[in-house]
């Protein structure tokens, strides 16, 4: 005879445990069962996370011992062409204000952290374990069958990750689509702060974020980042699968982060430092155009087993969802056990509120981004015209200068004078 409990979590990333954090709040018996050694163990994430969002789902003083790496006070966003670069930086009083907005964070510690939370308040979450079907009373889901044990509960949160082999087994979505999904591969790469600081021009304690934007990706939907931490930067790619897939020649994710490494404006912000961990996860980012069907009877999906993941060209997101989406899914389980009601109709209270909130709504906003991101000549022929100008307009030769205006003029109409330029600037301005 199986063991019972009210709810049983499947993964003990950022959303399962924050759905298992406020289900104990809220007295309700809770099992995480989590694959990894501990949470954190098996989790990639490049390193930023926006907490502006999540705020409001979390008690104010929550965040107050949280292993944070550094606040993010400065952006850059770097344009590369074949051999230029053109690079933005921008910082204010607003990205320094407390409460900070953003911080960067190292999931290993991050989520062991938050998993010492959620057993403070009296979930049990067990490690090692995994979790290989689910257990159904007809069409219901009632549990699960992991490593050790099968464990019989009212529902099941399905946290289990981008490759959510419950959400599948549940019929929930399909197999998932090439098309919809980016490979990221990182590196943490060892640095001592004052290093960091020097490099990245900020205070002592504080923090910076680089975007690569450009030719790096050879034409495929993507890019690179760079998170700096207390005495580690996060360097990473994120290439489209789909992309890489039909890239001719072949390409592999790797051989595309050793030359984001060899760039020459990159190569002297990692230089000395010492590479302590490599790793590679695939991202959702089909937003909206993907999602699974996020609750049946007695199941529901969060995190990126839902497929909450934006890319946003200028950043990804996936974290703050994660929480805000475990933060309403127990919620939702509550309303459920009050009614002692489980089915898909009594879960879908989940739907509403996901759509009440920053989740749906900002995957909403960029519904589009996909479709405008995934276009050759933004990674090529776009960064070469913007380097171009720059290039032109810096550039001293053996000729007499034309005037810069002339100059600017003459190098945006060859790069931006086109029919397919004006198309393209027509889809940028819907997202
Ligand atoms: C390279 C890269 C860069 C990114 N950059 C950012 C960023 O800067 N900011 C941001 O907000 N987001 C970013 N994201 C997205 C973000 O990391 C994810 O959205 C977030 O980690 C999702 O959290 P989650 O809890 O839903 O899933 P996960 O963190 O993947 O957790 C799922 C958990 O389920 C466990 N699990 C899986 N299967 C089973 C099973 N069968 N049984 C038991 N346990 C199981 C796993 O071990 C894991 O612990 C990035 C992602 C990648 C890959």
């Amino acid at each position: 005879m199986a063991d019972k409990v009210d709810v049983v979590v499947i993964g003990g990333g950022l959303a399962g445990l924050a759905a298992a954090y406020f289900l104990a709040e809220a007295g309700i018996e809770t099992i995480v069962v989590e694959r990894g050694d501990y949470s954190g163990s098996k989790n990639v994430t490049g390193g930023r996370l926006y907490l502006n969002p999540v705020r409001p789902f979390f008690p104010a003083d929550f965040w107050n011992d949280a292993p944070f790496e550094r606040p993010v006070v400065k952006e850059k966003l770097s344009v590369l062409s074949v051999r230029a670069a053109t690079t933005v930086e921008f910082s204010s009083e607003k990205l320094r204000a407390e409460p900070r907005s953003s911080y960067t964070v190292l999931r290993a510690k991050f989520d062991q952290w938050l998993a010492d939370k959620v057993s403070e308040k009296g979930a049990f979450i067990i490690a090692k374990n995994k979790v290989d079907d689910l257990i159904y009373d007809g069409a219901r889901v009632v549990g699960v069958k992991a490593t050790d044990s099968e464990l019989l509960c009212d529902v099941v949160v399905a946290a289990d990750g981008v490759l959510s082999f419950t959400a599948e087994k549940a019929k929930m979505r399909g197999a998932l689509n090439p098309h919809y999904h980016a490979l990221g591969v990182k590196e943490i790469i060892e640095l001592p702060a004052k290093t960091i600081e020097d490099r990245f021009g900020v205070a002592a304690g504080e923090g910076a974020a680089q975007l690569f934007f450009g030719s790096i990706t050879q034409g495929m939907v993507g890019g690179g980042f760079l998170y700096t931490n207390r005495e580690s930067v996060s360097l990473g790619m994120v290439v489209g699968i789909e992309a890489l897939m039909h890239h001719e020649p072949r390409i592999e994710a790797p051989e595309l982060m050793e030359m984001l490494k060899a760039r020459p404006e990159v190569a002297p912000l990692i230089d000395g430092g010492s590479t302590v961990e490599y790793s590679a996860h695939v991202i959702p980012e089909g937003g909206v155009r993907a999602l699974p069907k996020l609750v049946g009877d007695g199941i529901l999906l969060a995190g990126d087993a839902a497929g909450f993941g934006l890319n946003m060209g200028i950043t990804v997101r996936g974290m703050d969802f994660a929480l805000a989406s475990g933060a309403l899914a127990a919620r939702a389980i509550k309303d459920a056990k009050a009614k002692n009601d489980f089915s898909a109709l009594s879960l879908s209270v989940y739907e509403q509120s996901l759509r009440d909130s920053f989740v749906m709504q900002d995957l909403q906003t960029f519904r589009g981004m996909l479709d405008v991101l995934d276009n050759p000549r933004m990674f090529t022929k776009y960064p070469e015209a913007i380097t171009g100008i720059f290039e032109q307009m810096f550039w001293i030769g053996d000729q007499p200068k034309q005037k810069l205006s002339a100059t600017a003029i003459r190098e945006a109409l060859k790069g931006f004078g086109n029919l397919d330029a004006v198309r393209d600037a027509l889809g940028l301005m819907k997202v």
